[in-house]
């Protein structure tokens, strides 16, 4: 029998980031993973902004920006022809330093494997959850061995990023419901020439089957992502890169020279009926799936697996009390069942059948877009969406206050100005307050009794533009969101919002 706080199953993207988190705050962990080596396919490509953002506090977002493909535009194909080219180069601009990336899913674990390493916690591989139970005080799971062999596992939590099939999900009840697509999907990692081979995003909008083109690092290596719904979709299994690549190659003039990897998959759009119960949670695939055409699932696991990490560091060290970890699934579920709705709109348009559905796909969308993205707000709208930089945890119970629109529960806006970038001092995993303008004796005093790091910037034109308010308090939780927002903050304010909620802060 072993005994740890966390006991994290699966080590794909979500469970790897919780893990990493929960080493760095102190918490003992164990992770396990059935399969005997990590990925070696790229699968979900995408590393949204946010990710980035959220990245520098394990210090990996410079890794992940030297070793992935900035993406710079992305343009719209209809019968051969490119309609339209939406630039990307500016437009993170002002927002966040981060733009559109791609980054293989398989390299990426990688990384996270390393830096785990470095911390000194291997992932343990060939090792099955094979059930656990909840006794009130301490999960007790059954793990199975490379050898075979069982053995009994205890833990003060233990975390579901078991994917799709999780076993947790099923061990607690929890239903999944949603539906799959008709569709069957098809990845396909190539080594290609031709027009669309030129590093930037390609979508073809002739037909309702859906192809895109991304680009990966490195001259002529992208990633296909189609659908076929034809009668090929019900030999799924047995379908070649040969079936389905006359699509690319006649639409958008692909020549393809060696086919690394393919896989077709069936995508369900679902999302779980709870993100936790008792002692259990469910993050990542094992919470939400749906169709990877935003390049949004596995980032919204690592968000996932960032959110609830600091909440049972908290809960573990003593720092908070245990109804903290209710916070988990009223900030997550809510965003994860907008996403998958929103996924769930525009790729069923996307895909939708039809002489009208077509005119819309290859006459309007062709025009009205890069018409629209001429104007920044569509620009804006756009990015700020996908890469998540709008997700927000608004009228959440950890969420208090107002300035000026930024609220409680907010991202904190990136405001550089020469020599003092806000986002600098984001990488701490504690609690922080923010001055932009000048502070308040009173409040200096309480961050220093209690080691809140405490930062004042000097006031500049940037910071309003970005939507900060002059003197007003910023107190930022340790995953970096804003807790209370107040534009006359006093330390008995700062003193309210821990005692209400049962928290005791900590600082770097
Ligand atoms: C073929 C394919 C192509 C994809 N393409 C894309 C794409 O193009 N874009 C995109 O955004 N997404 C794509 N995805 C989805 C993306 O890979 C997932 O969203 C992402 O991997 C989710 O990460 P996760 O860590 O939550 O779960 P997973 O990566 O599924 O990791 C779960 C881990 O748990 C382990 N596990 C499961 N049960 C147990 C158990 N009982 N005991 C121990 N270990 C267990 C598994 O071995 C696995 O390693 C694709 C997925 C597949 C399969």
């Amino acid at each position: 029998m072993t005994r740890t706080d966390v006991l994290v199953v699966g080590a794909g993207p979500t469970g790897l980031v919780l893990a990493l988190w929960l080493t760095k705050l102190g918490v003992n962990v164990r992770i396990i993973d059935k399969t005997s080596q990590p990925g070696t396919t790229s699968r979900a490509v995408a590393v949204q902004a946010r990710t980035l953002e959220l990245y520098r506090q394990l210090d990996l977002s410079d890794a992940v920006v030297s070793h992935g493909h900035t993406v710079p535009a992305i343009n719209l194909w209809v019968q051969g022809e490119t309609k339209a080219r939406i630039s990307f180069e500016t437009i993170n601009a002002g927002l966040t330093p981060y733009g559109p990336m791609t980054f293989p899913q398989d390299e990426h674990e990688q990384l996270l494997i390393a830096k785990l390493e470095t911390l000194g916690v291997r992932v343990e591989r060939q090792t099955e959850l094979m059930e656990f139970s909840d006794q009130g005080d301490h999960v007790t799971a059954r793990l199975r061995g490379a050898d075979g062999q069982e053995q009994e596992c205890q833990s003060s939590y233990i975390a579901g990023c078991d994917g799709a099939r999780s076993v947790i999900r099923h061990g607690i009840g929890v239903g999944f419901p949603g539906g799959t697509y008709q569709q069957v999907f098809y990845v396909a990692d190539v080594e290609a020439s031709g027009p669309a081979m030129d590093g930037e995003l390609h979508v073809d909008l002739d037909e309702a089957d859906f192809l895109a083109i991304f680009p990966l690092k490195g001259p002529g290596r992208a990633r296909l992502i189609g659908t076929v719904r034809d009668e090929r979709a019900e030999r799924a299994d047995t379908l070649t890169f040969e079936d389905v690549s006359s699509h690319a190659i006649d639409h958008l003039k692909v020549k393809v020279e060696k086919v690394n990897w393919f896989s077709t998959y069936h995508v369900h759009h679902r999302v779980a009926d709870h993100f936790a119960k008792g002692r259990a949670f469910l993050l990542g695939d094992a919470a939400h799936i749906h169709s990877p055409a935003g390049g949004q699932g596995m980032n919204t696991g690592i968000g996932d697996a960032i959110n609830l990490a600091w909440k049972l560091a908290a809960v573990i060290s003593g720092a908070a009390r245990p109804d903290l970890l209710d916070s988990y699934e009223e900030e997550r579920i809510a965003f994860a069942r907008r996403l998958v709705a929103t996924t769930d709109r525009a790729f069923s348009l996307a895909t939708a059948e039809g002489r009208i559905a077509e005119i819309v796909r290859t006459r309007i969308v062709p025009v009205l877009a890069p018409a629209a993205f001429k104007y920044d707000f569509a620009r804006r709208f756009m990015f700020e969406t996908v890469s998540q930089i709008t997700l927000n945890y608004r009228d959440c119970a950890l969420s208090q206050g107002a300035a000026g629109h930024i609220k409680g529960g907010d991202r904190l806006p990136w405001a550089p100005v020469a020599g003092a970038d806000n986002f600098d001092f984001l990488s701490t995993m504690s609690w922080q307050v923010h001055f932009y303008g000048s502070s308040h004796r009173e409040i200096e005093a309480w961050c220093a009794e209690k080691h809140i790091p405490l930062q004042v910037f000097e006031w500049h034109r940037e910071h309003e533009t970005a939507g900060l308010v002059r003197d007003a308090l910023y107190l930022l939780r340790p995953d970096s969101y804003l807790a209370l927002v107040t534009p006359a903050g006093t330390a008995a304010a700062l003193e309210r919002y821990f005692a209400d909620r049962g928290i005791e802060p900590w600082g770097s």
